[in-house]
């Protein structure tokens, strides 16, 4: 009798151990980021600001890890709170896709190549092209996506970057929470001359945790952060 309450015993122990190391697993990066800060650890470097009038440096070199889709990488240091955001929606039985995650200068270039090319394609003249293109697809080295910081996640059920990405449930759960993970929707309506960017539901930045809330509570901008 003993014995038999030993061995319930030992099995419930290796059972528990073996259920918090599946847990653990849920979202496995392919490379496992080193030396990144802990969560909610400030930093500088999260609040880099990329637009149009400020270019990446050119020597820009991020430590990047593997999303589990295989396809995306972000930032190392920002996947434990992106992988927490995912998680905590998917549990909520929401379906996300990243369609869009770290980009490097020359697939940035080959981005607004293609989209000049269908307005040029339209009778737009190169200049035109130019202008129109970069509302929404930034010259190289002037997109967020560069820094591996920024993501554009869509609803399984509607993978279209367009504004009807903001009544899916996915990207009003996004819209709500995803500060609490340290992100902001970067290019919201209504601000579209000071990011110079078209509304983008789609489209959220890691800032840290300190400079989500604080830039959700007050209805800011990244650019509106910080120029105060
Ligand atoms: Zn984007």
């Amino acid at each position: 009798m003993k014995k038999m309450g030993l061995f319930l015993l030992l099995a419930a122990l290796l059972l528990a151990g073996f259920r918090a190391v599946s847990e653990s697993a849920a979202f496995p990066a392919v490379s496992q980021p080193t030396a990144s800060p802990s969560r909610g650890q400030s930093d500088d470097s999260f609040l880099i600001l990329v637009n149009r009038d400020n270019p990446l440096p050119e020597d820009y070199a991020p430590q990047l890890t593997w999303l589990n889709n295989g396809l995306n990488c972000v930032r190392a240091d920002i996947y434990e709170d992106l992988s927490a955001m995912l998680t905590a929606g998917t549990e909520e039985g929401l379906r996300f896709v990243v369609a869009s995650a770290y980009r490097d200068r020359e697939y940035q270039q080959g981005l607004l190549e293609e989209d000049m090319a269908i307005l040029a394609s339209a009778g737009f003249s190169r200049d035109e092209a130019y202008r129109e293109a970069t509302r929404t697809t930034m010259p190289p080295g002037c997109s967020e996506h560069e820094t591996g910081l920024a993501l554009d996640i869509v609803s399984l059920d509607n993978q279209r970057l367009e504004e009807a990405q903001e009544e899916t449930p996915e990207n009003i759960w996004l819209r709500e929470n995803c500060w609490k993970y340290g992100f902001i929707l970067r290019y919201p309506r209504g601000k579209e001359a000071i990011t110079g960017i078209d509304y983008e539901p789609w489209h959220f930045r890691y800032v840290g945790h300190a400079a989500a809330e604080e830039i959700t509570r007050l209805g800011l901008t990244l650019e509106e952060y910080l120029a105060r």
